[in-house]
């Protein structure tokens, strides 16, 4: 049978197949000594560094990737030898032969010998550096955007109140009702700025929980109250309703999680049509508390569900928000030890929770 000959092959064919195998590797791989000196390297390990194998062979590893002659300036073998890991992996920079400088993904598998001595190491690897690039130019684009908006947006609402007070002139009912108008779309547009302004925040990692005691049960009777003005309007009715182990008092940031619960209520009135119910419900036992919110909105469709805590995602396009709200509420209670998740039927409505643990979990910087 011929797809069994190999297995049964003499060396010299094993050697063959290893040979085609990792020369056309899409990843760069080489085999090191223990003392880093490269014994094998790959036609995409030359690609990536821009050495020949021929330049490389017999060479120590860490002088031809890190230009240096210690082993220990290269990070990640220095970890691998040192804890005899089965493998280990992690972003390096290395200077490529041209002088340049690239981001490479690593794992290093140390080879460990019958006595438990280290024989050497394969490293695979590949070059992310244009990923990076990406990342980095994406992440100044948003904070960037964010920061510059901020401050036009700020102003242009000063001056539009100013106006529509009068102390600028008086205004024809015309002229106040546009002005109303124009005053309406800057709001929207200062909600986005502020989802986007946070968003920027928690990719640059610079949101630091500032917890305290926080007695859950009044925060959400605090919101419930203050969402009732905006449901009233599309004659709405929320509801709160609380049973188990109260009182719920946790250690959590107060305003972080209030932006949280405000959102999920945000989206029920949203997406709830008028008449419509929205439930409030907070339970609890001894060691976490479930927070729910209920509506009897349009659903999500349940090919949608696993995307909906994604950011900048929405369901659909005429959504008016920016697709982030959901990101935050997730961001959040997983900042504070806690789950998030939903269930939808559509054309029902939808159940938003989340669980809290009562100790504290807190001190954990958001990611
Ligand atoms: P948005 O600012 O668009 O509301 P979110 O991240 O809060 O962003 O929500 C993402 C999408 O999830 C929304 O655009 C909407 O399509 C859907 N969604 C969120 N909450 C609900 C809900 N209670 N009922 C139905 N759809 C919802």
């Amino acid at each position: 049978m011929r797809e069994l000959r190999w297995t049964r092959g003499n060396n010299v064919e094993k050697r063959e197949i290893y040979n085609i195998v990792i020369q056309n590797l899409p990843i760069g791989f080489s085999i090191l000594d223990k003392d880093g000196i490269i014994v094998d390297f790959n036609a995409a390990a030359a690609e990536i560094t821009g050495y020949s194998r021929d330049e490389v062979i017999g060479k120590p590893h860490f002088e031809i990737l890190h230009g240096a002659s210690d082993r220990d300036a290269c990070p990640v073998l220095k970890h691998a030898l040192s804890r005899k890991e089965r493998a280990v992996a992690a972003e390096t920079s290395i200077r490529k032969k041209d002088g340049e400088h690239a981001v490479l993904s690593v794992t290093t598998f140390p080879l460990i010998d019958d006595n438990g001595d280290l024989s050497g190491a394969v490293e695979v690897f590949r070059d992310i550096s244009a990923a990076k690039r990406l990342e980095r130019e994406r992440k100044n684009i948003l904070s960037m955007f964010a920061h510059d908006m901020k401050n036009p947006i700020t102003t242009a609402g000063g001056y539009l109140s100013r106006l529509l007070s009068g102390k600028a002139g008086a205004l024809t009912e015309k002229q106040t009702g546009h002005l109303e108008t124009i005053r309406e779309e800057i709001y929207k547009v200062s909600d986005l700025l502020a989802d986007f302004l946070e968003f920027s925040r928690i990719e640059a990692k610079a949101y630091v929980l500032n917890p305290r005691p926080f007695d859950m049960e009044m925060a959400l009777r605090r919101n419930v109250e203050a969402a009732k003005i905006e449901a009233e309007k599309k004659d709405i009715a929320v509801l709160f309703q609380a049973s188990g182990e109260i009182p719920c008092t946790i250690v959590a940031d107060p305003a972080m999680i209030g932006r949280a619960i405000a959102n999920l209520l945000d989206n029920a009135i949203a997406y709830t049509d008028p008449g419509g119910t929205i439930r409030a419900r907070l339970s609890g036992n001894a060691s976490d508390i479930l927070v729910e919110i209920t509506d009897t909105g349009r659903g999500i469709p349940e090919d949608r569900l696993p995307y909906i805590f994604d950011a900048f995602y929405r369901v659909s396009r005429d959504s008016k928000g920016s697709g982030l709200g959901l990101f935050i509420v997730k961001t959040v209670v997983e900042a504070h030890g806690g789950r998030i998740g939903v269930a939808s039927s559509p054309g029902k409505g939808s159940t938003f929770s989340f669980i809290l643990p009562k100790a504290d979990s807190t001190g954990i910087t958001m990611k």
